[in-house]
């Protein structure tokens, strides 16, 4: 994926050197001498005083004049990524660094920050052809998209750690890690150099960039799925049954390596952070950072959940971490990297999450189908689902996405959860369009051959349509047009009919009034915290932050929905709410209630040619 470029980087920086030395040589200093030594990049991370939070990098570069122009320039530019890939959010890693320093032969060099996230180091002709770079990084926020250290463990996230120069991002790098005094473990899919303790070596910037680092007293145990070794450090004190637990690591891991045929990883390692509640994790090229609730393993309702994150950052190592669109990888790190298609690098992941677990036996199909129709609902109840399409909330996932309010259910939709239906479209449309020979699995295998592995690089929109349809052997234009880039109305079954099923709402309709503002209850006082467009509490004002005094003169607490459960649709009621402490009395319509609840049914006269395709898809044999 990211040979090409490396490849492309590396000639460009000779065919500007050679000629640079060939004419200047003769002026030279001694240091600058072409027959110079390659430059290197070592990390030395350390953690001296966890229960404080903060990691202690020393970055040293070696014959490093030449490749940064440090002599040429009189400086060189040291930064900080601004974000991590695989969470599309500005995070200014910058604003935790302290204490820069730069020097040189054991003198200092003078630094000034330029922007944010860059330090400029002048580097005078006396300065050696050697430099270090010293800062320490605040760290007290344990997600996947941050770094964390504090008295039990340290958990680094390498973009908001490790400095970089332009020039050195395509050498091999070095970790040194020297763990807390009493700390036993590090956990990374990093390479290990042989006979130096905790020191790892990366190809380049990237792959450090992408090789998360676990430290502590973690538990660590391992299991081999494809062929390939997998370990899992398991950081917090929980309950787990670990026979059981690895069996079912790698049950999930080898039913997501059928859909490509073809493990890319020499090893792969799971971080898995057990926190008091929540979850997440964060994919990575050859491992991953889970984030799960200690009661992840007590339920079996819990237990098929974690499996559904473990499915899901596990295929991304194939899906967006090989298998790319072209704007994610080689990376720009200082600014937000845009594209159309996370409903398929995301969405499309998190509908393999759920056939990855149907695959593996874990969901029966009538589980399955369950959850296509509750996905099919939630998307179609979100007023925003008719504003933005799928390729929109990709590109906007930087401003909308990552940075929800109050508005956001009205004007926007996830693309994870109408990328997870287009997945389920797609796979069907294929599916039909092949008679039951090719399914989104064949997609995926062409994607990875074709541009991974032949072409070494992303696709571009236009690249991914045309090979869908190749393998489809039809036009998906209604797909691509209507559910990919429009917020129009998808006619889902004539998706589902092939396989001799159809979507009903069976929410009913009733007469019973709506009012479209949900709120949050505390010490008896009810606040609105959303209001649904076209509802009877939006075109009548009701606001984001009033609090519901009463309803027709009668006091409301925890009873909202209770009050209004007797109206009519078209009934209208005084609402009276505190509004920046001011009372006003807002009357409101009530309409009919919206929300659609969707199932998936059979149709009455199921063809053999149906029967046989439904099967093949709910991989019933
Ligand atoms: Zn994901």
């Amino acid at each position: 994926m990211k040979k090409n470029a490396r490849l492309l980087y590396l000639l460009t920086v000779w065919t500007f050197f050679i000629p640079f030395f060939s004419i200047a040589s003769s002026r030279l200093a001694d240091d600058e001498t072409p027959a110079a030594a390659s430059p290197s990049v070592t990390y030395v991370l350390s953690m001296p005083e966890p229960q404080t939070h903060y990691f202690e990098v020393e970055m040293q570069l070696k014959n490093m004049a030449t490749a940064t122009n440090a002599k040429k320039n009189g400086y060189i530019d040291i930064k900080m990524p601004v974000w991590t890939p695989g969470s599309y959010l500005i995070r200014e890693y910058a604003r935790n660094v302290q204490g820069f320093t730069a020097t040189t032969g054991g003198k200092p060099l003078k630094s000034e920050k330029i922007s944010k996230n860059t330090w400029r180091i002048t580097t005078p002709a006396s300065t050696d052809d050697n430099l270090t770079i010293r800062y320490r990084v605040y760290a007290n926020e344990l997600t996947v998209r941050t770094s964390f250290v504090d008295a039990d463990h340290g958990y680094v996230t390498p973009a908001s750690m490790f400095m970089y120069h332009d020039a050195l991002r395509n050498i091999p790098l070095r970790v040194v890690v020297q763990p807390y005094k009493t700390w036993k473990n590090v956990a990374t899919a990093l390479e290990p150099v042989a006979g130096q303790t905790f020191t790892y070596e990366a190809t380049d910037f990237d792959l450090l960039v992408d090789s998360p680092i676990e430290i502590g007293n973690h538990h660590t145990f391992t299991f081999t799925a494809s062929n390939v070794p997998h370990s899992v450090a398991m950081f917090g004190e929980v309950d787990y049954d670990e026979k059981r637990l690895a069996a079912d690591y790698k049950r999930v891991c080898e039913a997501a390596a059928t859909v490509i045929g073809e493990h890319p990883c020499k090893h792969y390692t799971f971080i898995v952070h057990h926190i008091p509640s929540g979850g997440g994790g964060l994919e990575h090229l050859n491992s991953t950072t889970l984030e799960t609730s200690r009661n992840a393993y007590a339920t079996e309702a819990n237990y098929k959940g974690f499996l559904t994150l473990v499915a899901h950052e596990y295929f991304h190592l194939w899906n967006v971490k090989r298998i790319r669109p072209v704007a994610l990888g080689p990376f720009n790190y200082e600014a937000e990297n845009y594209t159309h298609m996370l409903w398929l690098s995301e969405g499309g992941t998190s509908f393999y999450e759920d056939y990855i677990l149907r695959r593996a036996g874990f969901h029966t199909p009538e589980t399955y189908l369950n959850i296509v129709g509750i996905d099919i609902t939630n998307i179609e109840n979100q007023p925003g689902s008719r504003v933005q399409s799928a390729a929109e909330s990709s590109w906007d996932a930087w401003i909308k996405e990552y940075r929800p309010n109050e508005n956001s259910a009205n004007t926007t939709i996830s693309y994870y959860s109408k990328g997870s239906v287009l997945g389920t479209l797609l796979n069907l449309a294929i599916l039909a369009g092949s008679n039951g020979e090719r399914s989104l699995d064949d997609l995926m295998r062409f994607l990875y051959a074709e541009y991974y592995k032949k072409q070494k690089r992303g696709f571009a929109d236009e690249e991914f349509r045309q090979a869908a349809e190749q393998i489809a052997g039809r036009s998906l234009d209604d797909f691509f047009t209507i559910g990919v880039n429009s917020a129009e109305p998808i006619n889902y079954n004539t998706y589902f009919e092939p396989v001799g099923l159809r979507l009903v709402n069976v929410a009913g309709k009733t007469q019973d009034g709506f009012l479209g503002a949900a709120t949050t209850v505390s010490n008896g006082k009810a606040t609105i915290a959303s209001v649904r467009r076209g509802s009877g509490a939006y075109t009548g004002g009701l606001n984001v932050g009033d609090e519901i005094i009463s309803v027709d003169s009668v006091r409301v607490g925890d009873d909202l929905l209770r009050l209004i459960g007797g109206r009519r649709a078209g009934e209208t009621i005084k609402v009276l709410v505190n509004r920046g402490g001011f009372l006003r009395e807002i009357p409101v319509t009530l309409t009919q209630n919206p929300l659609a609840s969707y199932r998936l049914e059979p149709l009455p006269n199921v063809s053999p040619a149906q029967k046989a395709l439904y099967n093949k898809w709910l991989f019933i044999k």
